[in-house]
C-alpha cells in the first residue's frame, strides 16, 4: 500500500524526521504538536539540551537533506573521545585510528528539530496541527482516528507515536512500560571557554557519577554532571560565579578559565515499553525507550527506529501493515533493550566501590586501551558504523 495517511503525535527530534522521510515517500501526514517549533537565531546563547549524534545519524539527516541546514557556528565535530576512572590511566578512541573524520558531532536539540521543521513546512502533503494534544484515539486493525483537544478529528491508516518520554499516547493505548528511577540527576552547566575550539570530549567515572565535557561549537562547552538528586538542588541554587568556583576544584580536567552561562537539571529515568505497536499504533524514539544519557545514545536509538520503520513502510508494502509494524518492533525492541543494559552494567559498574571490581574496571580499561583492532570496532558500533 502506498501513499498511506498518517498521524505523527510530537514533532520533537525523531517525529520531525519520521514526518519528512515519509512525506518525501509521498505519504499524506497530519503532524500533531503540543508546543509550535520556532527557528531559534544563530547568535543566540546555546540550549543546555545538547546531544552528540553518531556518524549514523549524520547521514540520515544528510538523506533527509537537512545536515547542511544546521548553523556551522552551532555545530561541533569532535574528533577525539576519553574516558578514565578517577586517577586511572584515560582509554582513548580517536577517529584518525580509523581513517575518519569525526566521531560524532553535537549540536542543540532545537536546532535539529528546527530544521527538520523548516524542511517539512515546505512539503504540500504535511498539515500541521500546532499547540495542539490528542485527546482520545479509536484503534482499529482497519485504521486509527484521534480527536484533538480542540475537538478536531482524524483518522488515518497509520499512528506514529513520537511524544516523548511521558507519552500520552502510549498511556491512552494502555500500553505499559518497565521503568526505574537511578535516583541520581543530571545536571547541565553551559561554559564559555579562553580557549579556542575543543574537539575532544571526555567523560571521568567517579562514585557519585560520571562527569563528562562536550564541546560545543566555537568556544563553548557543555558539562555534565551525575549526582545525588540533593547535590544537584544544592548546586542549582548557587550563583553562576559561586559555581564556577565549584566546578574548577571538582574538575581537574578543566585547565583552562571559564564562564557559566546557564545550568539545569534532568531526572534519569530507564523506561522501555512492554509492546512497540498496538493495533495500527506504533511507538518511536523516547515513547519507547528513555537510556541513561552517559553515552549519549538516546536520539541516536530513536533515529535508528525511524530508519527502521520508514525503511519497512517503504520496502515491505506488500505486507499487512500490522506485520510491518510487528516485524518493526521484532528489529528495534532488543536492540534498544541491549543499549539500554549495556549502558546500566557500564553505569552501575562504574560507581561500584568493592575494590575487586575497581580492579576489574581498572584491568578492563587499561586492556581496551591496548586492544587496537577490538577498540576501533567498540568505536565503530558507538559510531552506528557497524
Ligand atoms: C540530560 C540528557 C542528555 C542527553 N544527551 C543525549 C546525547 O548526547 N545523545 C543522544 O543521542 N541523546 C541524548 N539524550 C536523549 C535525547 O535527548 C532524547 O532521546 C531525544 O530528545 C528524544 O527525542 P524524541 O523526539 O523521541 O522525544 P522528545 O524530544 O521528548 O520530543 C517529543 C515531542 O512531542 C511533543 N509532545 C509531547 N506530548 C505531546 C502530546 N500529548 N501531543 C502532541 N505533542 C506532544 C513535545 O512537545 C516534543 O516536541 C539526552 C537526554 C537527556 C535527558
Amino acid at each position: 500500500m502506498q501513499n498511506r495517511e498518517v498521524i505523527i503525535i510530537g514533532g520533537g527530534m525523531v517525529g520531525a524526521l519520521t514526518a519528512l522521510l515519509l512525506a518525501r515517500q509521498g505519504d499524506i501526514i497530519h503532524l500533531v504538536e503540543k508546543t509550535p517549533c520556532t527557528t531559534p537565531s544563530a547568535d543566540e546563547i546555546f540550549d543546555l539540551r545538547v546531544s552528540a549524534f553518531s556518524a549514523q545519524s549524520k547521514n540520515l539527516l544528510e538523506q533527509a537533506g537537512v545536515w547542511e541546514q544546521i548553523p556551522a557556528n552551532r555545530l561541533c565535530a569532535y574528533r577525539g573521545l576519553q574516558t578514565w576512572e578517577k586517577g586511572s590511566a584515560r582509554l582513548k578512541f580517536d577517529s584518525a585510528d580509523i581513517g575518519i573524520d569525526a566521531l560524532g558531532y553535537i549540536a542543540e536539540n532545537r536546532w535539529i528539530q528546527a530544521v527538520l521543521w523548516q524542511a517539512l513546512k515546505e512539503l504540500d502533503n504535511v498539515t500541521f496541527h500546532e499547540n495542539r494534544q490528542v485527546n482520545s484515539i479509536t484503534n482499529a486493525d482497519s485504521g486509527v482516528s484521534i480527536n484533538l483537544d480542540n475537538n478536531t478529528q482524524i483518522s488515518a491508516d497509520l499512528l506514529i507515536a513520537c511524544d516523548g518520554a511521558n507519552s500520552t499516547v502510549r498511556q491512552l493505548l494502555n500500553i505499559g512500560i518497565t521503568a526505574w528511577d537511578y535516583r541520581q540527576q543530571c545536571m547541565l552547566i553551559n561554559i564559555k571557554t579562553n580557549r579556542g575550539q575543543q574537539d575532544i570530549t571526555w567523560q571521568e567515572f567517579r562514585e557519585t557519577g560520571p562527569c563528562a565535557f562536550l564541546p560545543l561549537a566555537d568556544n563553548n562547552a557543555s558539562l555534565v554532571w551525575y549526582h545525588h538528586p540533593l547535590k544537584i538542588n544544592q548546586l542549582k541554587s548557587l550563583s553562576n560565579a559561586q559555581l564556577k568556583e565549584v566546578i574548577k576544584a571538582e574538575f581537574a580536567s578543566l585547565d583552562f578559565d571559564f564562564e557559566v552561562q546557564d545550568k539545569g537539571s534532568f531526572p534519569l529515568t530507564r523506561r522501555h515499553a512492554q509492546r512497540y505497536y498496538k493495533g495500527v499504533c506504533v511507538l518511536l524514539g523516547d515513547a519507547a525507550h528513555t537510556i541513561n544519557p552517559l553515552a549519549g545514545q538516546g536520539v541516536n536509538l530513536g533515529f535508528k527506529d525511524v530508519e527502521c520503520l520508514v525503511d519497512l513502510l517503504h520496502n515491505s508494502s506488500d505486507l499487512p501493515l500490522q506485520s510491518i509494524l510487528k516485524r518493526y518492533e521484532n528489529r528495534r525492541k532488543p536492540a534498544n533493550l541491549l543499549m539500554q543494559t549495556a549502558m546500566d552494567v557500564f553505569y552501575k559498574g562504574s560507581k561500584c566501590e568493592l575494590s575487586s571490581v575497581r580492579l576489574l574496571r581498572k584491568g578492563i580499561l587499561g586492556l581496551a586501551q591496548n586492544s587496537g583492532v577490538l577498540k576501533n570496532r567498540v568505536m565503530k558500533y558507538a559510531m552506528g558504523l557497524q
